[in-house]
């Protein structure tokens, strides 16, 4: 029976070890709670009766995460909480200034934090109230157009349960602003705000 529990254990510690390496670490309230247990049991079937190569494995994914939280964090303070009226003001300012970008891409990550390439040199934002995906369809309405059906094709991406980024770029000849969806690198979880109508489920 031991063996079993071990090989188990063993098996889903090199799962999360994969997924972390791959951008998706387990941050989700039960796939954490299966991380914990694993990581418990590895470490006591260790220290008692179990085999001791089972702390490679354990050691292993337990440093990668704590290492992931860290380098998370260390991100998301360097991101400022910034008004959303006063942050629009200026993504759309960056966007049809004198001197545009050829490229701008907005997103929202999994907890919540904005994405801003070619906007703010740290990257992104936090609001200070409203929902970021909101911010993000109605900041992409203004530069693509209304009613942009890549706006649509987000919102039904971020319901299948896969996170999106706007790729928005100029064109050559009419220097219009355009808009694609693109992968997003690391978890693919969205945010789920519960204030908000349209993204909270
Ligand atoms: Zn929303």
């Amino acid at each position: 029976m031991g063996t079993v529990v071990d090989i188990a254990v063993a098996v889903v510690l090199i799962y999360a070890v994969l997924a972390i390496l791959a951008g998706r670490p387990p941050l989700s309230g039960p796939a954490v709670a299966v991380f914990a247990v694993a990581e418990g049991t590895a470490l006591w079937r260790a220290f008692t009766s179990g085999p001791g190569w089972l702390l490679w494995p354990a050691f292993a994914a337990a440093a990668l995460w704590l290492a992931n939280l860290v380098v998370g964090f260390t991100v998301m303070r360097r991101l400022r909480r910034t008004d959303p009226q006063v942050l629009r003001e200026e993504v759309l300012r960056t966007a049809t200034g004198a001197a545009p970008p050829q490229q701008l891409v907005l997103g929202v990550a999994p907890g919540g934090a904005l994405m801003m390439q070619g906007v703010r040199p740290e990257g992104g934002a936090i609001l200070a109230y409203g929902c970021p995906m909101c911010f993000v369809e109605e900041v992409v309405d203004t530069l693509v157009g209304p009613d942009a059906p890549v706006v649509a094709a987000y919102r039904r991406t971020l319901l299948g349960g896969t996170n999106r980024l706007f790729d928005l770029h100029r064109g050559v000849i009419d220097g219009r602003w355009h808009a694609d969806l693109r992968p997003v690198r690391g978890p693919q979880r969205p945010y789920r705000p519960p204030y908000c109508p349209v993204h909270a489920s």
